[in-house]
């Protein structure tokens, strides 16, 4: 009996709605213990100490404000769906590079075949069965969403949502200011975290407090070890030009075709201007002028074979 496993991958929706809550538990436990806990109470003790918590405090914020909206952004942005009339305007040799691409066994595609095709090759790249309906260049079908995204990176269960071309930037800059917040908070809670320790053992501070502490120095940690991780990682990808799920086939192929050189690589993501660099908007020239944002069409190095 057949089984199709990917059946499975519609519980991580599920699963995702509880992790919007997860994040908002992770962010009121990390507020409690560095505001209201450790260094709001310091902000009139006066001196040195002042500046220092009002400076902790005021970034607190302004990052928890940054990573928030960045968050909310990639959650409701559609990463890009494919137009139902769309119809691939490529060439075969296009379709021939667009196919064969692995991907993470989490968010594996369907089985993409095509029965008007006369080609084995054209059976296997350019057609979504599910969708029925052409694929642009670089857009996969998400399992977890059934439907096809516009240069898909990842399903992120985070987010509930795909990563796609739409809203790569937000994804990254959620990565950014988390990495920069949880590293923050990491940092700011040391030094409480070991003076808790030698009150705990003269039982001159609460168990509540000291356990929320401890708490939330070890989730801030954690958190921001492997967002460096992933920003790292994530980094690697935007100056290649390539997607978590590309990155397989990259590795086949000499060089690759989307590879513009780094400055243009991030100008594909981030748009070419610079007042909204780090923050989750796009102007509108830059939607008008950049392709690669709506995410249906990808230009691609002289120098490279299609
Ligand atoms: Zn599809
Ligand atoms: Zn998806």
């Amino acid at each position: 009996m057949a089984l199709n496993l990917f059946k499975f991958c519609s519980g991580l929706r599920a699963l995702g709605y509880l992790m919007i809550l997860l994040v908002g538990v992770i962010i009121a436990v990390s507020y409690y213990a560095v505001v209201i806990l450790t260094w709001g109470p310091k902000l009139l003790h006066g001196g040195f100490i002042s500046v220092l918590s009002f400076f902790i405090i005021s970034v607190f914020h302004v990052l928890l404000v940054l990573l928030t909206w960045s968050y909310f952004m990639v959650v409701f942005r559609d990463p890009g769906s494919v137009p139902g009339n769309w119809k691939t305007m490529l060439g075969e040799e296009d379709m021939e590079a667009g196919g064969s691409m692995s991907l993470p066994q989490s968010v594996a595609p369907e089985a993409s075949s095509c029965p008007n095709e006369g080609t084995e090759r054209r059976l296997t790249v350019g057609y979504c069965s599910r969708c029925q309906n052409s694929k642009p260049p670089r857009c996969h079908h998400c399992s977890v969403c059934q439907r096809c995204v516009l240069k898909m990176d990842h399903h992120c269960v985070w987010v509930v949502n795909c990563v796609g071309a739409r809203n790569y930037k937000f994804f990254l800059l959620f990565l950014l200011y988390t990495f920069l917040e949880t590293t923050l908070d990491t940092v700011a809670l040391l030094p409480h975290f070991i003076k808790f320790f030698g009150e705990a053992k003269n039982r001159s501070v609460s168990p509540g407090a000291l356990a929320i502490t401890v708490l939330a120095f070890v989730i801030n940690l954690a958190f921001a070890l492997s967002l460096l991780c992933f920003l790292v990682l994530h980094a690697s990808l935007l100056s290649n030009n390539t997607t978590t799920i590309e990155v397989h086939e990259k590795k086949k192929t000499g060089r690759w075709k989307y590879d513009l050189g780094r400055g243009e690589n991030f100008k594909q993501v981030f748009g070419k201007k610079k007042a909204l660099w780090f923050f989750p908007l796009f102007a509108k020239e830059d939607l008008e002028s950049i392709p690669a944002l709506k995410g249906l069409d990808f230009p691609t190095r002289p120098d490279v074979e299609p």
